[in-house]
């Protein structure tokens, strides 16, 4: 269907950007995921992503997940983006392969006793503020290793690694910097033995920058799916 042809040609073009980007830094581009971020996208046509091998999805609403999972059916992984209240940390867990919203250590030990009530063990990015922006959620920056730290003495969650949406901009430029320190911080942790395997930052206006910066997760929407109506 033409639909699907779309898809296709826009996750082939994004594959493209990011490899290219990759290049540009000297980077391996098999080191960037690509997570297709399914908001307000009806699942058929998540179903036509999911059928042109794209395997990592996005979903910010646990009820929308709660449809939309399903409907596409095994393969795929599936990650929470979105800021999770706690009354649904137990659909989370049943629902999603990662959560890369954890900002808190009462929501790291929520997660911690609804994976371990589902016998299984999570998965989960620390997300920063790495703004500092007073309205966006996230742990601020000088808080994270302690987060870390607690979450270390969790049992049916692991931290594996962090996430942000910096400042808006409508200039990719404007975002670099704080890519840029969002590297730095998640490479300091690593080097200090915490098992971050993965940096998950940059979207449709700003994952080119987010790239050569050392993303290895970028997160597309508007560029895969089109423009939303409302978030
Ligand atoms: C919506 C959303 C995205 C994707 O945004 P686009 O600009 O459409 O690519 C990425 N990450 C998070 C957390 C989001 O909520």
């Amino acid at each position: 269907m033409g639909e699907a042809e779309g898809i296709a040609e826009r996750l082939a073009r994004a594959r493209e950007r990011i490899a290219a980007a990759a290049g540009r830094a000297g980077r391996d581009p098999a080191r960037v995921k690509l997570m297709a971020v399914t908001k307000t996208v009806a699942a058929e046509r998540v179903r036509e992503a999911a059928a042109c091998g794209q395997m990592l999805f996005g979903e910010n609403r646990v009820q929308a997940a709660a449809e939309k999972i399903p409907a596409v059916g095994p393969g795929p992984k599936w990650h929470m983006i979105g800021r999770l209240q706690t009354n649904k940390a137990k659909a989370a867990v049943r629902l999603f392969d990662c959560v890369e919203s954890v900002d808190s250590v009462r929501l790291a030990e929520i997660l911690d006793r609804a994976a371990r009530e589902s016998g299984k063990v999570l998965p989960v990015f620390v997300e920063v503020n790495i703004g500092g922006e007073a309205q966006k959620s996230g742990a601020l920056p000088g808080e994270v290793e302690r987060l870390l730290d607690s979450a270390a003495g969790l049992e049916s969650i692991r931290v594996t690694g962090l996430m942000a949406i910096p400042p808006y901009s409508l200039d990719p430029e404007e975002a670099r910097p704080y890519f840029r320190r969002m590297y730095d911080l998640w490479a300091r942790l690593r080097e200090r033995g915490f098992g971050l395997d993965d940096l998950s930052m940059g979207m449709s206006g700003d994952f080119e920058a987010a790239v050569e910066e050392g993303a290895t997760v970028v997160r597309l929407g508007t560029v895969l799916f089109g423009v939303r109506g409302d978030g």
